[in-house]
Formats: C-alpha cells, sequence, structure tokens
C-alpha cells in the first residue's frame, strides 16, 4: 500500500532543518521517498495536503499518565503539600480500571494534539493496565512503573519493599523490552530521591546496565526538594544521584531547574538527557530550567508536559512555545529560536527516548508518525516562515490530521482509533470512584 501525501510543507527537522514545498510517499508506514514534482508518482491513495505543514509526530518526555484524572483537582500548591495533599492519595487510591481510563484519556489527548511518542511514568501499583490501556491506542509509549520504597506521608497503598518494586519492574522490562521493535516498551522509573531508597536506586543503576533500559526520574525542581535531599543524604541532588550511580547516558531526569554550580560538569559529562517541564515549573513555582544554557553546553534537552494536575493540559505545541518565550526572558529573546523550539518537541524527543531511527523526523526510512496543520487560519496567516508559525502562532486546533506508521488516526480533532466520547465518559466516571475511595474532595 503506497500512500502519497501530496503539496504541503514538508518541515523535515532533519539535522538541517529542510523545509520544502512536495509531497512525501509512505508504504508499509514508512516514508519511502520525499518529491518535489510529485506528478508522476503512482500511489494506492492520495492525500491531499491543500498546502498545510507537514511536521514529525511530537514526541514528549515527561507524561504522568496516571494522574490525567486528577486534572484540575489539584492547583495552586507547592510541589511537596501538592504531592502529599492530592497527588499520592489519589494515586493510591487508583484500581486497575481507574488506571486503565486515567492512559486512554491521555493518549486521546495526546494524540489529539499532535503527540504521537511518550515517555511516561506511571504510579507504584496496576502498571499491567496502563500499558494494556496504551496498547489499546497508536501512542508510541516507554512505560515506567514509578518505584518508591520510603518518604513521608506516604499513604500505604503507595509504599511497596524495595525487592516487589524492582521485581515487578523487571517483570515489565521482561515483558515489554525496551529495544523491541514495538509500540510500547518499559524503563525504570523512581520516582526521585527522596521516594527511593540508597539501595533501590543503587540497584536500579546496576539493573539498567543489565537491561539497557532507560531509567526516568525527577530532579532538582524546586529549592525546598534540593534542601531535603540535601539534608537527608548530604548531597546536593544531581550529586547524590552521581553518589548512587545513577548519572549515565541512560537516566532521563525531570525538571532540572535548580543545579549547583560544582554539579553542571557532572550533568554534562554524564550523558543525561534533562526532560524540560516548562508549564509545571511555572504552575508550581519552581523556577525557570537554564535550558538554553544546557544545550550549549552540550547537554541533551527535550520536553514534556508533567502530569495534568500541573501544568493542565498535555500539548507539546504549547509547551514549546512556552518554553521559546521562558529562555527568551531569561536570557534574551531569540535565545531559543522557533526551530529549536520545535526540535525539542521532536527529534529531541526521539533521541531521549532512543528512537531518533525509528521517528522524530521526516526522513527516508523512518516511520510516517506525521502532524498536518493548516496555517491558513485567521491566528496564524500571514505566516511567512512555516516554523514560526507552527511554534508561536498555531495551536492544537490547527491540527487536520495526525498520522502513525502512516495511518490517520485523528482528523479535525476527530479520533478515528477510539470512540472519544466513550474514553471522556470512562474517564469522568473512574475519576469520581478514585476520589471517593481517596477520600479527596473535588
Ligand atoms: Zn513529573
Amino acid at each position: 500500500m503506497r500512500t502519497l501525501l501530496r503539496d504541503g510543507i514538508v518541515v523535515t527537522m532533519n539535522a538541517t532543518d529542510t523545509v520544502f514545498f512536495g509531497s512525501v510517499l509512505i508504504e508499509d508506514g514508512r516514508v519511502v521517498e520525499l518529491l518535489r514534482d510529485a506528478t508522476t508518482t503512482s500511489a494506492d491513495r492520495v492525500v491531499d495536503l491543500e498546502g498545510h505543514a507537514l511536521v514529525p509526530g511530537f514526541v514528549q518526555t515527561h507524561v504522568h499518565g496516571c494522574q490525567t484524572l486528577f486534572r484540575g483537582a489539584a492547583d495552586d500548591r507547592a510541589l511537596l503539600d501538592w504531592l502529599k495533599q492530592r497527588i499520592w492519595p489519589l494515586e493510591a487510591a487508583h484500581d486497575a480500571r481507574s488506571l486503565a481510563a486515567s492512559c486512554e484519556l491521555t493518549a486521546l489527548e495526546l494524540l489529539r494534539s499532535g503527540t504521537t511518542a511518550a515517555l511516561t511514568m506511571e504510579t507504584v501499583h496496576h502498571t499491567e493496565a496502563a500499558c494494556s490501556a496504551y496498547a489499546r491506542t497508536p501512542l508510541k509509549a516507554t512505560v515506567g512503573k514509578c518505584l518508591m520504597d520510603q518518604g513521608d506521608e506516604v499513604p500505604a497503598g503507595l509504599t511497596e519493599s524495595t525487592a516487589n518494586s524492582l521485581r515487578e519492574a523487571e517483570q515489565f522490562l521482561r515483558e515489554y523490552p525496551p529495544h523491541a521493535d514495538a509500540r510500547l516498551r518499559a524503563c525504570f522509573a523512581p520516582r526521585f530521591a527522596l521516594s527511593c531508597s540508597e539501595g533501590l536506586l543503587r540497584d536500579v543503576a546496576a539493573l539498567t546496565r543489565a537491561h539497557g533500559a532507560l531509567i526516568h526520574t525527577h530532579g532538582a525542581e524546586q529549592k525546598a526538594e534540593v534542601e531535603l535531599v540535601r539534608r537527608a543524604t548530604g548531597f546536593h541532588n544531581l550529586a547524590y544521584l552521581d553518589h548512587v550511580g545513577m548519572l549515565a547516558p541512560q537516566l532521563r531526569l525531570a525538571h532540572v531547574v535548580h543545579l549547583e554550580p560544582a554539579e553542571w560538569p557532572l550533568l554534562r559529562d554524564s550523558g543525561t538527557h534533562v526532560l524540560h517541564c516548562p508549564s509545571s515549573n511555572l504552575k508550581l513555582g519552581s523556577g525557570i530550567a537554564p535550558i538554553v544554557r544546557y544545550l550549549a553546553l552540550g547537554i541533551p534537552v527535550s520536553i514534556g508536559a508533567d502530569g495534568a494536575p500541573c501544568n493542565n493540559n498535555l500539548d507539546a505545541l504549547r509547551e514549546a512555545r512556552l518554553a521559546a518565550q521562558l529562555q527568551a526572558h531569561r536570557e534574551g529573546p531569540g535565545s531559543l529560536p522557533a526551530h529549536q523550539a520545535l526540535a525539542l518537541i521532536t527529534r529531541n524527543g526521539a533521541a531521549a527516548l532512543e528512537r531518533a531511527h525509528e521517528f522524530g523526523s521526516i526522513r527516508e526510512g523512518l516511520a510516517a508518525d506525521l502532524v498536518e496543520i493548516d496555517l491558513g487560519t485567521p491566528h496564524v496567516v500571514p505566516s511567512p516562515d512555516p516554523i514560526s508559525a507552527i511554534i508561536y502562532a498555531a495551536e492544537r486546533a490547527d491540527i487536520r490530521r495526525v498520522f502513525v506508521d502512516g495511518e490517520v488516526v485523528v482528523e479535525r480533532g476527530e479520533a478515528l482509533y477510539t470512540d472519544a466520547q466513550r474514553v471522556v465518559a470512562r474517564a469522568n466516571e473512574e475519576a469520581r470512584k478514585v476520589f471517593s475511595r481517596a477520600g479527596v474532595a473535588r
């Protein structure tokens, strides 16, 4: 089956950021040819792009699918109160059905707004339900069972022995191997330094090397958290991760807002990827991560929306735009230009997932994971520079089609792979139940 996507602005996000007016030929779910002139090309199916922009499917590298049912229910709190008063009690109250409903809603929101791949951290229990839910969608997810074996005020439903945490995490890695040619993969996801014993973190570091898996965790998000880590361990946050052996090219570290000067070389030399969460960092009052300085040092950076309760959307375009604006404020206009912001949610995200050879740019041989965006809407025109238009003016409502492996999965906001109304109804119903089980008022 050959499909020709004809006559659009192809924003390849390849190494030289090539943009051209032309067509993309897809065969068996992969891009097989980029064409400036497709008049003589034969195909079984032709999709007219009507001059719209075609960009790689967006990749988000820090999302909590398990928290999407808690959207709007934990506003206006600082991080540690946010966790203790709301998020932990609610996560502890999840059962398999509510977690599945949360993850299906997550995938629906992500796909409708152009995100076709994500690195997700779920909760301590029922990770199988999260994986099954994602598997019912086209989302390419790398999923981590959240590991927590200590901490203050952690509800009983979230506590787990070190041995059980590791045994279950390894089981998921066997079921969803990190390098399989499959949509779904597993990784290790220790929550953060304060939730994990030193022994657990050391074991995760060793197991990561053995399995070749990613480690997905949080670090240096807020000053109060950094101070608690220092009091508990005697180390600054990143230095502690180094002490336990976790700083490595497999580490994916969300936030990294507050580093001590001595920690910068550790970050640079370790190969760690920073997962930038601009909306979440603003909403929780964490600060602005110095990502332009990280990028200048060669530290890989990508973007995630974090959890719905601290954002409150999971929209890659919104995050990329905010990232550019925040760096303009922090470092001066132009410090994170539009094409770099777009790279953060495309090829950099794919690199963070170790899947840049599969998606993240529009190139021959890569999966046809694509987003078609109408740049002709009144709030976008005139649009002399398509990348500027995409980052600074367009929004998710301008997305006309989303393709995964060459198949249209979203068209004009409508999900074609599922019944969106049913997903939303089930999410509302399961949210009511999980709040009631947690004894948390909405
Ligand atoms: Zn997070």
